[in-house]
């Protein structure tokens, strides 16, 4: 019977501000890259379909805004999250290194009793490689460090590794509640 029931995860896109989350989403959903963007304020929530291993998926991607003065609102929207989004900016390594703030929060607010929800760590604007500032040796670190369950880079411009990114989690999430 429980194959039959509709399965739709929470998903939550963190980081600092500017790094691209909000057009990454837009990316994904819409196919086209979009940069002018209204700032966001607050949190968008976005629905989209996936297929994974034949099995219909619909997500529920929360994008937040970035912005310290919205941090006291974080736990809230985190909460029953089944797995999260962890975005830099590959030309600024702080984004990189402020990935731990947006990690603590996560994991303080989404415990649930079913899983343990997992990270997927994300670099954006792979397109700007001549510029990047963030070496992978970084990023090894982060990972290792906060036990990451995921780590890849995108670019929102190119459209590369945008929907995979996606997919990605969705499969983290489905393995982390046995369901693949
Ligand atoms: P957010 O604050 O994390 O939601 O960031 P936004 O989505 O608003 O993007 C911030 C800026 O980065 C905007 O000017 C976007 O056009 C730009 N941007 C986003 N993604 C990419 C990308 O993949 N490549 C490049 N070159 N710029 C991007
Ligand atoms: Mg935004």
């Amino acid at each position: 019977m429980s194959n039959e029931v509709a399965i739709a995860y929470k998903v939550c896109i963190f980081g600092d501000g500017g790094v691209g989350k909000s057009t990454l989403v837009r990316r994904y959903v819409t196919g086209a890259f979009e940069d002018d963007l209204k700032k966001s304020i607050g949190v968008d929530i976005t629905m989209k379909k996936v297929d994974i291993k034949g099995r219909g998926v619909t997500l529920q991607i929360w994008d937040f805004a970035g912005e310290d003065r919205f941090r006291s609102l974080l736990p809230t929207y985190a909460s029953g999250a089944h797995g999260g989004i962890f975005m830099y900016d590959i030309t600024r390594l702080i984004t990189l290194i402020n990935i731990k703030d947006w990690i603590k929060i996560f994991r303080q607010t989404t415990s649930r009793i079913d899983m343990k929800p997992p990270i997927l760590l994300l670099g954006g604007k792979l397109d700007l490689e001549h510029v990047r500032s963030v070496a992978s040796d970084s990023v090894y670190q982060i990972w290792e460090k906060y036990n990451l369950d995921g780590s890849m880079e995108c670019s929102a411009k190119t459209g590369q590794n945008v929907e995979a990114a996606f997919i990605e989690i969705t499969r983290l999430i489905m393995t982390s509640l046995g369901i693949i």
